[in-house]
């Protein structure tokens, strides 16, 4: 495995924040693609200015966990509960355990498919963070609620629900994840400006909480990203990486991804706000 240099000279500084790409395989793969997934990585040059992360199903954590591929592991969900009587779910630690140093948690396939309430979201993430895991909060709206005028509500109505349980201090651990709903698996991405005004309400939000620790925090986009839309995403100030699905199923198609915000962040791909 090989790794790009970082900035060149004379190109804008490089963000504060290193950028986020996650790939959410969600119930897909097997130990065949777990293998043919790392030694395309191998073969890869890996964007050092980008954080990696791989979320396969939990039973394959272990073997992407001991290709040892120096790139974050999470799981896709954990249980709020440490250990009991919880048939097939799996504890936060035993994720870690697994090897994991993150795990997603809050996706909208839970919330709404699963009825995960907000509350249940944020007993999760408080799990996650007492085992030691990075957490990637998944917040988003519907279609509905997006027309009914009440996206920024819900949103942060989901993230406030959450907050409430992040001690200041935790607040580096965790990264959030914008995902409308209507833009997941649907071939639909949220146009760059609209993503970014959330992504601003969220990072208004952070700051309100610890200003300083909120400029570190990861805001994520998901929703459809694909190797062509992630260069203008990653232009917008906000947009500190992305939740990949569909795409990161090829490891090619999520290693472009990460290199557009690989870009962004060592200064080649300037943001619109510093006027490109
Ligand atoms: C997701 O499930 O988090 C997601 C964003 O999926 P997709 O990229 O396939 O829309």
């Amino acid at each position: 495995m090989t790794r790009e240099s970082a900035a060149a000279p004379g190109l804008r500084e490089p963000a504060s924040r290193n950028p986020i790409v996650a790939g959410n395989w969600k119930m897909n793969g097997d130990h065949a693609f777990v293998e043919r997934y790392v030694a395309s990585l191998r073969e890869a040059d890996l964007p050092s200015a980008v954080e990696l992360v791989l979320c396969p199903p939990t039973c394959y954590l272990s073997a992407l966990a001991r290709a040892d591929l120096g790139i974050g592991i999470g799981g896709q969900d954990v249980h709020w509960l440490d250990a009991g009587p919880c048939t097939g779910s799996v504890a936060a630690r035993m994720i870690r355990d697994c090897g994991a140093t993150w795990s997603i948690v809050g996706h909208s396939e839970r919330r709404i498919g699963l009825s995960e309430s907000d509350e249940m979201v944020a007993d999760k993430v408080d799990a996650a963070l007492r085992a030691g895991l990075r957490v990637i909060v998944c917040v988003g709206e519907t279609l509905a609620e997006r027309e009914a005028g009440s996206a920024e509500t819900v949103v942060l109505r989901q993230l406030d629900t959450v907050l409430a349980r992040v001690p200041e201090a935790a607040l580096a651990q965790i990264a959030v994840a914008y995902e409308p709903v209507w833009a997941i698996g649907t071939g639909r991405t949220a146009t760059p400006e609209v993503a970014q005004a959330m992504h601003a309400l969220v990072r208004a939000r952070l700051i309100e909480m610890n200003a300083e620790s909120a400029m570190s925090v990861c805001i994520l986009y998901g929703g459809s990203v694909t190797p062509e839309n992630a260069r203008l995403l990653a232009r917008e100030q906000d947009i500190d990486g992305a939740l990949v699905g569909g795409a990161s199923l090829d490891p090619g198609d999520f290693l472009r991804i990460a290199g557009a915000f690989a870009e962004r962040a060592t200064g080649a791909l300037q943001s619109r706000a510093a006027g490109a």
